[in-house]
């Protein structure tokens, strides 16, 4: 796993109120369900404990059970011990594990169906496929047999039929990227549903996309760091865990940049959790080459030409959100003359094909403008730019709200968009 220093080096103890704390924050669990557990070296695992209110678990509930069985700890552990211990057994690269029922792969799993996280490249390759435990008493032996089996066969993500999902990571950091990506990827996968049908990609256009992807740029030698370079590391901190907490942006996926002094800009670095994200992450692009040392997000390139291109741009932002995603894996129209915030924002949403940046080099800062602020690439993500950083953020949640509105409506009758001559009469209100 990548630099997450500030999970994975914390006590065991810290590691599991903190993702726990996220999770039900996020709303992927209840307060009664789900349950999380580490593997230290001595080969004690450490798992939350039975009962106890999610909203509010603290380093000091959570329990420790020895190898020889010892249990150690204020509460009763997790009643689901028995299938993270039948994990352990069957895979030692994996040494954390998170169980929950959030609501979209609770849906999957009453259905009795795997989601495809082949929608979103980088989905698939944080997921993987995905295996598939059938129904057992919560709680019993078999169920940590049945769910055993299946990670024996190599999947990290499994649906618990009738149940929820269980997923494996290499640390607790890297577990909750792929929990929180397969949830992702099933919300996106449903309301896609809602609208169309889904387009999947094959594991060898997702492998081709990947080689072509720029090396990074060269290093410089020597990086200074005056004070207005000091205070935008800050603001792109600020909006990242923003994005985070507001289900605008996943551990996974996810760039920030924004102009610095001429076409230097500072940007989020590939390879480390949006959540776990510090300000000594965030990478300087100065005259074309990077702070040394540090790897910038593989979209460098395109932040660049935007810059470069567009005087007016000082900020960037690059996601995969739910519902906007939904119209980027069907290829669905987006209207956004949904209501005047979103076309006095927004105007249009254009979509571009997947790989669109590789195909036609240098072409993609012509679709963005501050007129026409957020593009979609299908199966790949949601581009917004503006002025300053906040007011990108802005036009990002406002896109998402207007997804949601449309996906949401489609269930309850035809939309009505707004007509030209009332977004004339608005162009004449707002923007002239
Ligand atoms: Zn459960």
């Amino acid at each position: 796993m990548d630099k997450n220093l500030n999970v994975t080096l914390q006590h065991p103890k810290d590691q599991i109120s903190l993702v726990i704390a996220r999770i039900y924050g996020r709303g992927l669990t209840t307060t009664s369900g789900g349950n999380i557990s580490v593997i230290d070296e001595e080969k004690n695992i450490w798992i939350t404990p039975s009962g106890i209110d999610k909203g509010s678990l603290t380093p000091k509930d959570i329990i420790c059970i020895k190898q020889d069985g010892t249990v150690i700890g204020l509460h009763k552990p997790s009643s689901e011990f028995p299938f993270h211990k039948a994990i352990y057994e069957s895979r030692p690269d994996i040494t954390a594990i998170i169980h929950a029922h959030p609501p979209a792969l609770v849906s999957y799993s009453i259905v009795r169906k795997i989601p495809d996280t082949n929608i979103i490249s980088q989905a698939h390759q944080v997921c993987g496929h995905v295996g598939y435990a059938e129904y057992e008493l919560p709680g019993s032996e078999a169920l940590g047999e049945k769910i055993g089996n299946e990670f024996k066969k190599g999947f990290f993500s499994v649906i618990m039929e009738n149940h929820g999902t269980v997923v494996g990571g290499t640390d607790l950091s890297d577990a909750f990227q792929r929990f929180e990506t397969l949830e992702f990827c099933a919300r996106t996968g449903i309301y896609g549903s809602q609208l169309g049908k889904l387009n999947i990609l094959t594991d060898k256009v997702i492998d081709d996309f990947n080689l072509q992807i720029p090396k990074p740029l060269p290093e410089m030698d020597t990086t200074s760091y005056p004070s207005d370079e000091r205070e935008k590391r800050f603001e792109i901190l600020k909006i990242v865990k923003r994005a985070c907490q507001h289900g605008l942006m996943i551990s996974s996926y996810g760039t920030v940049s924004t102009r610095w002094r001429g076409n230097d800009f500072l940007i989020t670095p590939t390879g480390i959790s949006r959540w776990d994200l510090q300000l000594d992450d965030i990478v300087q692009i100065k005259d074309g080459k990077r702070e040394a040392g540090k790897n910038p997000s593989r979209t460098t390139y395109l932040h660049q030409q935007i810059y470069n291109a567009h005087p007016e741009i000082n900020s960037i932002v690059l996601t995969q959100s739910p519902y906007l995603m939904s119209f980027a894996v069907t290829g669905v129209e987006i209207n956004v003359r949904t209501i005047p915030e979103s076309w006095i924002f927004l105007k249009d949403i254009h979509q571009l094909e997947f790989g669109f940046q590789f195909k036609n080099n240098g072409e993609i800062p012509k679709w963005v403008s501050k007129e026409i602020p957020a593009l979609l690439i299908k199966n790949e993500c949601v581009l917004v730019v503006g002025d300053h950083l906040l007011q990108t953020f802005d036009y990002l949640e406002v896109a998402e709200f207007s997804a949601k509105s449309l996906v949401m409506s489609s269930s309850i009758g035809q939309m009505y968009p707004i007509n030209d001559e009332q977004t004339e009469e608005l162009r004449k209100a707002f923007l002239e």
